[in-house]
């Protein structure tokens, strides 16, 4: 055996980064992530080669203070939690202060931002291996922008994990839907090579909502949809869910938010799927956009570095509303249902 001897910085975020930064979509993940936690209302996205070349957020949320800048980039340094008992109720998207490091060390990473108390903004760059950043004055209005370029230029083994461009854009279309169906008060635009790939305007009103679902998430689905609205015993379901009659082949269409967190969970699906259990085709998938709302304290979210999972306190609770809900929505749509085969 060899010494043991201690990582240097930049080492250690590369090999953490693996965590977190897996192809150019979870990049962009956590850029929106950090951009909704800021409170921006208009969030733009530029993206040049499946975002392997480019990928820039810009949002019009809070912004970083120049002292912050620097620290904004190192791990574990994050303004959203400060002590363990925030942990038990996180009401925030981020919390673990590790993205924007782990980008940093994986990419060509710079940030220019304004918190609106300066007169003008300011800019940090850091390139892979360069963990002392430097900070410059430069114009931009209050909010901020992150611009990811040549991601994985010094980690050649991730970089030949990256697929052709048009699967790492499909990749991030695929996130900036699911954020985007998160927040509707919010305005969102991609565009791709230069090319504008969606539009979506802010506004809360259900024309707008139904709006943008349909452009996400097809015009047949919301043709097809029931729009639930629960509430019980402090917990409330709503959004979309597709009738059965649009079934699919696939588990493609399938968004769950727990507090404007999109997640997978076992509990969930399984309850969705004995809630459609009796209406749907050996192999066909239900689809749907619901929005579960709970106190946070009753979820863990601390289960996984990306956040996709969590773990509910009360299982069984959320397993039965869930079930219940989707499966009188179901039935009150088939007036027949009940009337055969009972007795
Ligand atoms: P986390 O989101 O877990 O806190 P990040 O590494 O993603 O960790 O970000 C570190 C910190 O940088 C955040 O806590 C926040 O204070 C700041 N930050 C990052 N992006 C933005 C943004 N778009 N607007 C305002 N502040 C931001
Ligand atoms: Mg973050």
């Amino acid at each position: 055996m060899a010494k043991i001897h201690r990582l240097d910085s930049r080492l250690a975020n590369q090999i953490a980064a693996g965590e977190v930064v897996e192809r150019p979509a979870s990049v962009l993940k956590e850029l929106l992530e950090n951009a909704l936690d800021a409170g921006a209302r208009q969030i733009s996205v530029d993206v040049e080669q499946g975002g392997t070349k480019l990928i820039r957020v810009r949002d019009d949320g809070s912004g970083i203070d120049q002292d912050d800048l620097p620290l904004a980039l190192s791990r574990h340094a994050t303004s959203k939690i400060r002590g363990l008992e925030d942990l038990e109720a996180i009401g925030t998207l981020g919390f673990r202060g590790e993205a924007l490091a782990a980008i940093s060390s994986v990419s060509r990473l710079s940030l220019a931002s304004n918190s609106g108390d300066q007169a003008e903004g300011w800019q940090v760059t850091v390139e892979g291996r360069d963990m002392a950043p430097s900070v410059a004055p430069t114009a931009h209005p209050r909010g901020c922008t992150v611009t990811m370029r040549d991601l994985f230029f010094n980690t050649p083994a991730r970089r030949r994990f990256l697929r052709t461009e048009k699967t790492e854009f499909n990749h991030l279309e695929e996130v900036f839907r699911r954020v985007a169906l998160s927040e509707f008060q919010t305005g969102f635009r991609l565009s791709h090579n230069q090319k504008v790939i969606h539009q979506l305007p802010p506004g809360d009103d259900d024309t707008l909502r139904a709006a943008r679902v349909a452009r996400l998430c097809g015009r047949a689905f919301m043709d097809q949809a029931l729009t639930v609205d629960i509430e019980h015993a402090g917990l409330r379901l709503h959004g979309w869910m597709g009738l059965p009659t649009f079934s699919r082949s696939q588990a493609d269409l399938q968004y769950f938010y727990v507090n404007g967190r999109v997640i997978r969970d076992k509990v969930v699906s399984h309850a969705v799927r004995q809630a459609y259990a009796d209406v749907l085709y050996h192999g066909r998938h239900p689809a749907y956009v619901l929005f579960f709302e709970v106190d946070p304290a009753l979820v863990d979210v601390n289960v996984h570095p990306t956040k996709h999972e969590v773990r509910f306190r009360e299982q069984r609770m959320v397993h039965d509303f869930l079930f219940r809900s989707l499966h009188r929505a179901i039935a009150e749509v088939r007036p027949g249902e009940g009337q055969h085969g009972e007795g």
